[in-house]
């Protein structure tokens, strides 16, 4: 099936990549778990496929997908989020180029640029990134690439990807959105200028809390060439298995994101004006900083939802461990929900640096249960306070 327009989104998610098996009809291609193919004679190599660090079909389903749903010419699969943004910053990069990034990613992002790839070379800086004046100061002669996330984790900030994009691209630099928090059924930023999509596929398209992933998805044939290289030649690739439960994920994402969306929107109506509640992060409260952009990039606002409580880190700790179905754990975008207690859990490699998060917060992934059943759990575990 061509996996371009005119094909909707939901289209495209359940077929794109997945054509039904030519010799026995089955709808769900097979899951090729197999690390080598037979030649047909010495390098007679069967519709190319040799050897699966290079090329496995059922990672191939999923790479036609992904480049299909984020509305890109190539994409690239991996083990995870970090291998994928690894490989992209590796392929790219040479030892003496800047990179900025926003001052509120991803911590294992930071941690990966910070302790891995500054020691082989790369300059890092970090700037608020929805303020353009701070991003054009923060440029330097050697700044090649530009890293934002949006909306960012755990504060919801949002940035305008259009405007950095247009920014970057005066300046040459690549432009690259983590698209993890909203996924493509919300926000897809290659139409908005943004040069390269990375993902956590274990978050929202893989969406059950049963796969480890990421994604590298571009238009550009330079960088799809770069990263496939590395991607074959340091060889972390996602297996056929996670590729094929990714896969899986990826055909209800739509329904997932709108049944998210339309809970979190359920719960956050519940905590603002509770007098626990310091202040609620949405992108959806028209209060929200960054609501009007948005608005305008965003189809709906997500599951994540962050809250500071007003009885500070000890209320926030009490919260986190009160609550029943949002169950404490670190992760986020599966169909259960999780609250986590981001100042010594998801954003504890950050203590001490400039992307340290305030020790009053709680961030919720709202699920897709009942959203009578999470709004009552949350406010029981509020009104314990
Ligand atoms: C989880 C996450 C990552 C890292 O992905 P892994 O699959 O855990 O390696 C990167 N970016 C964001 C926004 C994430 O939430």
């Amino acid at each position: 099936m061509s996996q371009q327009p005119p094909f909707g989104f939901a289209t495209r998610a359940i077929h794109a990549g997945q054509a039904f098996d030519p010799t026995t009809g089955a709808v769900i291609p097979p899951v090729y778990q197999s690390s080598t193919f037979v030649q047909e004679h010495i390098g007679g190599l069967r519709q190319g496929y040799e050897y699966a660090r290079g090329t496995n079909p059922t990672r191939d389903s999923l790479q036609q997908l992904l480049a299909s749903v984020e509305g890109g010419r190539h994409g690239l699969s991996f083990a995870s989020g970090l291998a994928a943004e690894d490989a992209l910053l590796r392929a790219l990069l040479r030892p003496g180029d800047h990179v900025l990034m926003g001052n509120d990613v991803y911590g294992g992002t930071h941690r990966l640029a910070n302790q891995i790839l500054r020691p082989w070379g790369m300059a890092l800086s970090t700037v608020e990134m929805s303020d353009l004046d701070a991003v054009r100061g923060a440029l330097r002669p050697e700044t090649r690439m530009l890293w934002l996330e949006t909306p960012s984790n755990p504060l919801m900030k949002i940035t305008d990807i259009e405007a950095v994009s247009a920014l970057g691209h005066e300046h040459g630099l690549v432009v690259v959105v983590d698209n993890t928090f909203a996924s493509p059924a919300l926000q897809t930023p290659l139409a908005l200028g943004a040069d390269v999509v990375v993902h956590s596929t274990t978050k929202y398209l893989g969406g059950h809390s049963d796969v480890l992933g990421g994604a590298v998805v571009t238009s550009s044939d330079e960088i799809a060439e770069r990263v496939g290289f590395l991607q074959f030649a340091a060889g972390a690739v996602s297996a056929p298995w996670e590729a094929f439960l990714t896969i899986r994920g990826i055909k209800t994402l739509k329904l997932r994101m709108a049944a998210h969306s339309d809970n979190a929107e359920a719960v956050v109506d519940a905590l603002v004006g509770h007098p626990a509640v310091e202040r609620v992060y949405y992108p959806g409260l028209s209060e929200h900083p960054g609501h009007d952009v948005a608005c305008r990039q965003m189809a709906r606002y997500g599951g994540m939802v962050a809250l500071a409580l007003a009885g500070g880190p000890s209320a926030a700790r009490r919260f986190a461990e009160g609550t029943q179905l949002f169950q404490l754990a670190e992760s986020l975008g599966g169909v259960e929900s999780l609250v986590n207690y981001p100042a010594e859990m998801t954003h504890a490699s950050v203590r001490g640096t400039e992307l340290e998060v305030p020790d009053n917060l709680v961030r919720l992934s709202v699920g897709i249960e009942e959203a009578d059943d999470l709004v009552a759990d949350a406010r029981a575990a509020l009104d314990r306070l």
